[in-house]
């Protein structure tokens, strides 16, 4: 299965379609990633809330796929935001992972009412230096709270991972992440299955001969987006990893554009407390 790659700084390359595991039970997790990789999928995005970092690692060893083929993104817990915690924190996923390093860690949230993550930052850009982590990024940050660790001089984020699907759409963060060299991924891509229904996507998944989901992840991948949508179910995981091939043109990618109605499924960073 073809699925395209962005060279991060540092040269890892992050392949544009992965599996996310948030909602996935422990107990199921290791056999999901297993069925995934076996479909191809080379990219899969948990974070310690999660709580199935274990069954991750589990599934990577059970399906024969050698670690470094996989490209493993976890998270910084909120209640873990700090320098040495932050250095504890990473300990543990990859004590969790049985790994002894991730290709990217992510600060979770930025809880900017806190005002830590700049110190955290510091402990990632060690914890990189340190070869524990191949890439360092950052997920759920504002423009602000971007230019905020500039302005602190750390190093810039490879990734930033936002909400961002046809629902809501963000441009003016992601102008600022390509105006800075920052890759935007995009979570809950799919909106949760909402936006599914949508008379736009349903069109354009008739006319190409695909899935609605499909017709949105294409458009993702497209925009020049990495996304990583959760199933727990064999069939929706292949057709998700297989979008690559769809070719959209600019007035179907910005008939998809328009479906925005800045609606947030998930909590607002600015408020968010953990
Ligand atoms: P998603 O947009 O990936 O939607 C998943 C849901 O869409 C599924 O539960 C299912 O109902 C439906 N679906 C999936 N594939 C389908 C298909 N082929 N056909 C029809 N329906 C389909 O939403 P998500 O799970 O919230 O987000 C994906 C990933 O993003 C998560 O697993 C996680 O890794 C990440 N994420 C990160 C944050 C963050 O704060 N950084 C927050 C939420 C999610």
């Amino acid at each position: 299965i073809d699925i395209p790659r962005i060279p991060l700084t540092g040269g890892v390359a992050l392949p544009q379609v992965g599996l996310g595991v948030f909602q996935i039970p422990p107990g199921d997790t290791a056999d999901i990633v297993r069925t995934a990789l076996a479909a191809g999928c080379r990219h899969v995005d948990t974070a310690q809330m999660y709580r199935n970092e274990e069954g991750v690692g589990q599934g990577i060893r059970d399906s024969g796929v050698p670690r470094e083929d996989v490209f493993v993104t976890t998270k910084l817990a909120n209640d873990a935001h700090g320098h040495d915690n932050a250095i504890t924190a990473l300990e543990g996923s990859l004590q969790r992972l049985g790994t002894d390093y991730v290709d990217l860690y992510l600060i979770h949230w930025p809880l900017p009412a806190k005002d830590k993550f700049a110190r955290t930052w510091e402990a990632f850009e060690e914890l990189q230096r340190a070869g524990k982590t191949r890439a360092i990024g950052v997920s759920n940050f504002r423009p602000v709270d971007l230019d905020r660790l500039a302005e602190e001089g750390g190093a810039v984020p490879a990734v930033n991972q936002i909400e961002l699907h046809p629902l809501f759409r963000q441009p003016e963060a992601e102008r600022y992440h390509r105006a800075h060299g920052i890759v935007t991924e995009a979570w809950s891509p799919l909106a949760q299955g909402d936006v599914l229904g949508a008379e736009v996507l349903t069109d354009l998944a008739a006319k190409h001969g695909r899935t609605a989901a499909q017709i949105v992840l294409a458009w993702h991948v497209l925009r020049g987006r990495v996304v990583f949508p959760k199933s727990a179910h064999p069939d929706r995981i292949r057709e998700n990893l297989d979008v690559a091939d769809i070719e959209l043109d600019e007035a179907e990618l910005a008939a998809i554009d328009g479906l925005d109605e800045g609606r947030r499924t998930g909590p607002d960073p600015a408020t968010f407390q953990g």
